[in-house]
């Protein structure tokens, strides 16, 4: 499903009128299918540094039914088979000097690389270095990465995954993920892994089976996205949503065989009702509570800040921030609702990254919803749990398909994939975080925005 500019840049006649005057030239994202392939061609693993992780890598991947190439050297740029993805295990840099042989892995491999391919760069955190040079070294990872992201043509991505020492069983989900069709949209992130018992999903194409999911905000837009999803990989979704939006919930909620629960997630018993009815609706195996929680109900009242009175200030900062504060103390709280292994995952915003003119309130809140989870985060661990972000940037809605022209032809095209994401994107990136095997991803914000320029 692409937009309109998409199909026609794509075209014979807009193909030629593109590349003459240097429009922009999207292309249709791969995007996951129950059933297809992690990858639609090999991967080639190239080391800088020590290169602690490859077998690790090798390992995920021969599972995941992947073939697995070595490195290819200079003479190898223009021959062989298009490559589905790069990974380079960059872990064990002791200084600048070791980032000599990223260039010379990469440089031919990329040249490789087919459309929406992928470039994973994986390394030490900079922040566990011992001495400057190290530090540098892995730093040096971010800026790589980055420019890679936007020098990369035809929907490929690069991203990079930062692994301490020790976390080394949390990368196998983050590796599958990055390279899979899930993470079309992900584009330039750089995730930090975190050292956890990690449980196996139980299957890969129903890593949610057997849960129950709330989702908030589920009537319509990105949240009913994210309802259809999790169903999709397995999971029992209990679709929250205003009373006003009724009818819309239970045709959601009807369409994936989930629960509808009209609630107004701000109202003084909110907390409690959805606690009550958590503990009164028993699964099949007669268990009560909750396994993920997906914090996405969330409004804009916008207004420059000069301008802005306080009921647009306070309704804002009540949906979109008090109320996951109060929901998630509250299933912490309660007895036995929030299931061991559970997984909140709270919607944010790049305007509360980059800000927005006209958005004081709104990015306000989503900037704290970023705060609340890297602060749950240690919480969180010691339950077994996990507790994330995600930032969309422009998503294709109803919403945006609202805006006039220029502003969305503009907004939509500033990232590097050249094209706004869908709804199915980030609700892709919020079922990857909450299955079982996401267990080392804790605390962390991961922007779904094609790697926008906005706030990068
Ligand atoms: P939307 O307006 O289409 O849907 C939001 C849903 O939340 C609606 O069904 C609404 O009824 C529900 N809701 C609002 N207040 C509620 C309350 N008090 N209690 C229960 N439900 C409530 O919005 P969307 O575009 O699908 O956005 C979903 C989330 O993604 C929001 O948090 C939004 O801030 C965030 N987001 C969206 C975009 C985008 O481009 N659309 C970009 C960044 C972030």
């Amino acid at each position: 499903m692409a937009d309109w500019y998409t199909n026609f840049a794509n075209s014979g006649f807009g193909t030629t009128i593109t590349k003459q005057l240097g429009l922009p030239r999207p292309v249709e994202l791969r995007r996951y299918e129950p059933g297809q392939p992690l990858l639609p061609g090999p991967v080639v693993i190239g080391s800088a540094g020590a290169g602690r992780l490859r077998d690790t890598v090798t390992a995920v991947l021969r599972d995941a039914g992947v073939t697995v190439q070595s490195p290819v050297t200079a003479d190898g740029a223009t021959g062989g088979e298009e490559l589905g993805a790069v990974v380079l295990d960059a872990s064990g840099l002791t200084g600048p000097a070791d980032l000599a042989s990223a260039h010379d892995f990469l440089a031919p491999a990329i040249k490789r690389l087919r459309a929406s391919g992928r470039v994973l760069v994986l390394a030490d955190p900079p922040a566990d270095a011992t001495t400057p040079a190290q530090a540098a070294a892995r730093q040096a990872v971010d800026g790589l990465v980055r420019s890679v992201g936007k020098e990369l043509l035809d929907g490929s991505t690069a991203n990079a995954v930062f692994v301490p020492e020790g976390a080394e069983a949390s990368l196998a989900a983050p590796l599958r993920f990055f390279l899979s069709g899930r993470s079309a949209y992900v584009d330039g992130q750089l995730l930090t892994l975190s050292a956890a018992d990690v449980p196996a999903n139980p299957d890969e194409e129903k890593p949610l089976a057997g849960k129950v999911a709330v989702v908030t905000g589920a009537a319509r837009g990105i949240g009913a996205e994210i309802a259809k999803v999790m169903a999709r990989d397995g999971a029992h979704v209990v679709a929250v949503d205003v009373p006003a939006a009724g009818d819309a919930l239970a045709r959601v909620a009807n369409e994936i065989g989930g629960t509808a629960l009209q609630l107004d997630i701000t109202a003084a018993d909110a907390s409690q009702r959805l606690v009550e009815h958590l503990r009164e609706r028993r699964a099949a195996d007669g268990r009560q509570g909750v396994d993920v929680v997906v914090h996405n109900a969330g409004i804009t009242r916008d207004k420059l800040l000069v301008n802005m009175d306080a009921a647009r200030w306070n309704t804002v900062m009540a949906v979109n921030l008090q109320a996951q504060l109060d929901i998630t103390q509250a299933l912490l709280d309660a007895d036995g609702v929030l299931r061991d292994g559970a997984r909140v995952v709270c919607v944010s915003s790049q305007s509360g990254i980059a800000g927005n003119r006209g958005q004081t309130n709104y990015a306000a809140s989503k900037a704290g919803v970023i705060g609340m989870v890297r602060a749950w985060a240690p919480e969180f661990a010691a339950r077994g749990a996990t507790i994330n972000a995600v930032a969309p940037g422009f998503i294709v809605t109803e919403m945006t398909a609202k805006m006039p022209f220029g502003t969305r032809e503009i907004g939509s095209r500033i990232n590097s994939l050249q094209q706004g994401g869908l709804p199915v994107d980030v609700a892709e990136t919020i079922a990857w975080l909450s299955q079982p095997a996401s267990a080392g991803v804790n605390g962390q914000t991961v922007r779904v925005c094609g790697q926008s320029m906005l706030g990068a």
